[in-house]
C-alpha cells in the first residue's frame, strides 16, 4: 500500500556521529569535501566472480541488448525522427531510455577495452539521436514522430515519461565524455539540458521530472562541464519536488507528496524513491545542504532498517512497484525490482562518499551480491525484472529470466552497472585510503601523497583470505582503510531488521608484512597507519561459517523462518537439488550445514550441504544464481526449529580453495 503516512525521526549514533563530522567539514552553498573513488577503469579485475561477471556483461549482456534495440526499432525511432528514414513510432513511448542506457554501458566497455568497431558502431547510434534531436535541443523521438503538438504536455497527467528519458540521454552525455573524451554525445546533451532548462524553472514551468533521474543526470553533467547553470536545474527539480500548492493531487507514489527535505519514511515507486535519494545526495555534495542530508539519513534509515529484503532487494509490492509499511517483506509475492537494488546501490555509494562509514558498503555489497545480481543470468542474456524470495517454480516472470522486456529498464540498466562495479572498490581522501570491496586484481590510486599500486588476491566471496600487496611510486606515510564488513558481526547488517542466530561476533585476523597487527576498528573499517614500502603487504581474515538468519519479529512474512549466509552471499534452495522440494523444508537449529566451493557448479559457486531429518540431502545455492538451470521451486526463508542450538556457532569450515596464498597471514 502507498502511503504518505509520517513516521518517528529515528536517529542512530552513526547518523549523529555523520552529520556531526560532515558539518564541521562544510559550510553551507560550497561543495563537500566527499571521498574521491578510484574510477572503475583504473581497477583491473583479473579473476574470480567480477571477473566472470564483466566478461559476460562485455560479450553476452551488451550485445543482446544492443541487437534487441535494433530488433525491437527502438534505434529505428531515432532514425525515423531525425528523418533519416520512413516511418511509424514503434513501442513503448519510453523506449528512447533503454537506447541510451545500454549505449553508457558500451561506452565504459570501450574504456576498459578499446575496440574500434564497437566504437564506430556507437558513432553511429549518438548520429542517430543527434538527427533525432530538434532545432531547439527537444529530442524524444515518441513526441517528434506521434504527438509534435504534444510536446510537455504530459509531464504531470498521464506521464509519458519524456523527462526521464532526457536524463538518461544527459547522463549516458556526460558519462560517454568521461570516459572517451568526445564530444559528439555531450554536445546533443547539453543542447537538450538547456532546452530543458528554457521551459522549466523558477520563473517558467514548476513540474518535476515523473520519474527521477534527471536531477543526477544534471549534476553529472555539470561536474562534467563545470556548467553551473546545470547545477541549477538540477537543483530546482529537487527543490520542486513536493513543493506546497504546486499539485492538487499530492503524489507518494513519486515522492512527490511532501518536499523532500521534510521527508522521512520512504514510500512509493521503489526506483523513483532510490533515484530521488541518489539526486538529492548529488546536491548536498555539491551545496553542503545540512537539511538535505539529514533527510538522506532518515530516508536512509527508513529503507534499510525496516523495509530491505536480506537480499538488498526494496520494493515490496507489486502494486505501484512500491516500498510497503515497515516491515512489510512478503517472500513469494516480493517485487524487489532489478532497477530499484541498483537504485540503492547508487544511493548508497553517495552516502559512503560523503561520510566513509562502511554501514554504507555493507548495504551495497548486500543489494550487489545478492538483489542485483540475480537479476541478471551468469551468461548474461537473461533477466529478472521483479526478485522473489520463494517461488513456486511456475509463477512466469518470477520464476524464469528472460531474454528482453517490453518494458526493458531492468536489462539496459544492468547493461551500464556492471561495468562500474570495480569502481566501487577504492576510495580515498586526505592520506586515508579505503578498501571497500574484495575482489583479486590491480588498482593504480592517486593519492595526495603520490601514486599507489594495490594488489589484491583473494577467493571473495568464496573464501574471506584477503591479501593486499602494497606498492607506493615512493615511500609514503598513510593510513590503509580495510572494510571489515557487518557481516562478520551479531548481525548482518546495520540495525535490528536481521539478526543472526549464533548471536556470534566472528571477528577478524590481520597481519601486515607476515605479523600479526594490532587494529583500530571504526566506522565498520580496520585501519593501519604506517609508512608504506613497496612490497608491503597486509592480509586480513573474514571468518566464513555458514551462519543462520533471523528477522526482525515484525517481519510477519518470516516468523518462524530462518535464512543461510555465508560471507555477503544470502543463499536459496532450489527443487533442482532438493528433490523438487524447496518450499516445505524445515532446518533445525541443531543441523549441521557445511560448505564447500564447486569449481564446475554455476560458474563456480561455494553450496551449502546438509543432512534433513530422515536423511535427505540438503543443499542450497547462491541466491544470484538461482534460475540458471531452469525453472523449479526456490526458497530463501525456510521453515525452523528448535531442538538444538546451531552447530556452526563460531566453527570455521574448511572451505579453502586452491589459489595463491603463499604469503603471510595464511
Ligand atoms: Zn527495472
Amino acid at each position: 500500500m502507498i502511503h504518505n503516512k509520517p513516521t518517528r525521526r529515528r536517529w542512530s549514533s552513526l547518523a549523529v556521529a555523520t552529520c556531526i563530522t560532515v558539518f564541521a567539514n562544510c559550510t553551507q552553498g560550497q561543495p563537500v569535501k566527499t571521498v574521491t573513488c578510484v574510477p572503475f577503469w583504473k581497477v583491473q579485475v583479473t579473476e574470480g566472480l567480477w571477473s566472470a561477471r564483466l566478461e559476460a556483461n562485455r560479450n553476452g549482456t551488451i550485445p543482446a541488448s544492443l541487437a534487441f534495440c535494433e530488433s525491437s526499432k527502438r534505434i529505428d525511432n531515432f532514425a525515423i525522427a531525425g528523418k533519416l528514414k520512413e516511418g511509424k513510432f514503434t513501442g513503448l513511448h519510453f523506449n528512447d531510455s533503454d537506447v541510451y542506457k545500454v549505449i553508457e554501458g558500451a561506452a565504459y566497455i570501450l574504456k576498459v577495452r578499446p575496440d574500434a568497431e564497437l566504437e564506430k558502431y556507437i558513432d553511429g547510434v549518438i548520429a542517430k539521436f543527434a538527427a533525432a534531436q530538434q532545432s531547439d535541443g527537444y529530442l524524444d523521438t515518441y513526441f517528434t514522430i506521434a504527438r509534435a503538438d504534444q510536446r510537455f504536455r504530459h509531464i504531470q497527467h498521464s506521464p509519458r515519461h519524456e523527462l526521464y528519458c532526457m536524463g538518461h540521454l544527459i547522463e549516458a552525455g556526460a558519462a560517454h565524455y568521461e570516459v572517451t573524451g568526445k564530444k559528439n554525445l555531450l554536445t546533443v546533451a547539453m543542447k537538450l539540458a538547456d532546452h530543458i532548462g528554457s521551459v522549466f524553472g523558477p520563473e517558467k514551468r514548476h513540474e518535476v521530472p515523473e520519474h527521477q533521474q534527471l536531477e543526477s543526470a544534471l549534476i553529472r553533467l555539470y561536474r562534467a562541464t563545470g556548467e553551473k547553470r546545470y547545477l541549477k536545474l538540477g537543483q530546482f527539480f529537487i527543490d520542486q519536488r513536493g513543493a506546497p500548492g504546486r499539485r492538487k493531487n499530492p503524489a507518494s507514489y513519486s515522492q512527490d507528496h511532501m518536499p523532500v527535505r521534510k521527508q522521512s519514511e520512504i514510500v512509493g515507486h521503489a526506483v523513483r524513491a532510490m533515484y530521488n535519494c541518489a539526486g538529492m545526495a548529488d546536491l548536498y555534495m555539491e551545496t553542503g545542504d545540512a537539511e538535505l542530508l539529514a533527510a538522506c539519513h532518515r530516508l536512509w534509515e527508513s529503507t534499510t532498517r525496516r523495509k530491505m529484503y536480506l537480499t538488498g532487494g526494496v520494493g515490496a509490492t507489486a502494486h505501484g512497484e512500491a516500498f510497503g509499511e515497515d516491515y512489510q517483506l512478503p517472500n513469494a509475492s516480493a517485487y524487489a525490482e532489478t532497477c530499484a537494488a541498483i537504485g540503492l546501490v547508487f544511493f548508497a555509494h553517495r552516502m559512503w562518499q560523503i561520510s566513509p562509514n562502511g554501514e554504507y558498503i555493507d548495504v551495497l555489497e548486500r543489494a550487489l551480491y545478492n538483489g542485483m545480481l540475480g537479476g541478471v543470468s551468469l551468461i548474461g542474456d537473461g533477466f529478472f525484472y521483479v526478485n522473489r524470495l520463494a517461488s513456486s517454480g511456475k509463477e512466469g516472470r518470477g520464476a524464469t529470466r528472460r531474454t528482453w522486456f517490453g518494458c526493458a529498464c531492468c536489462p539496459s540498466n544492468v547493461c551500464r552497472f556492471i561495468p562500474i562495479v570495480p569502481g566501487y572498490a577504492y576510495g580515498h581522501r586526505d592520506d586515508k585510503l579505503y578498501v571497500n570491496m574484495y575482489l583479486p586484481g590491480r588498482a593504480k590510486v592517486k593519492m595526495d601523497t603520490g601514486e599507489v599500486t594495490l594488489i589484491q588476491q583473494t577467493k571473495y566471496p568464496w573464501d574471506g583470505r584477503i591479501k593486499i600487496t602494497v606498492e607506493p611510486a615512493r615511500d609514503a606515510e598513510f593510513t590503509l582503510k580495510m572494510r571489515i564488513p557487518s557481516w562478520t558481526s551479531v548481525n548482518p547488517v546495520g540495525g535490528n531488521l536481521y539478526r543472526y542466530a549464533d548471536n556470534a561476533d566472528m571477528g577478524v585476523g590481520l597481519k601486515v608484512n607476515g605479523n600479526d597487527q594490532e587494529m583500530k576498528i571504526g566506522n565498520g573499517y580496520a585501519s593501519v597507519r604506517r609508512k608504506w614500502t613497496s612490497g608491503d603487504t597486509i592480509s586480513l581474515i573474514l571468518p566464513m561459517p555458514v551462519r543462520r538468519v533471523l528477522a526482525h519479529e515484525k517481519v510477519t512474512a518470516n516468523t518462524g523462518r530462518v535464512a543461510l549466509q555465508r560471507g555477503p552471499v544470502v543463499y536459496c534452495a532450489e527443487g533442482k537439488d532438493n528433490a523438487d522440494k524447496a518450499i516445505e523444508i524445515v532446518l533445525d537449529d541443531g543441523m549441521a550445514l557445511e560448505a564447500e566451493y564447486c569449481k564446475e557448479l554455476l560458474g563456480g559457486v561455494s553450496v551449502v550441504t546438509g543432512k534433513l531429518p530422515g536423511g535427505r540431502e540438503f543443499a542450497a545455492i547462491p541466491y544470484f544464481a538461482r534460475a540458471n538451470r531452469g525453472a523449479s521451486e526456490m526458497n530463501v526463508w525456510f521453515k525452523r526449529t528448535q531442538t538444538g542450538p546451531p552447530t556452526n556457532d563460531k566453527k570455521e569450515d574448511t572451505n579453502e580453495i586452491e589459489g595463491h596464498f603463499d604469503g603471510d597471514g595464511h
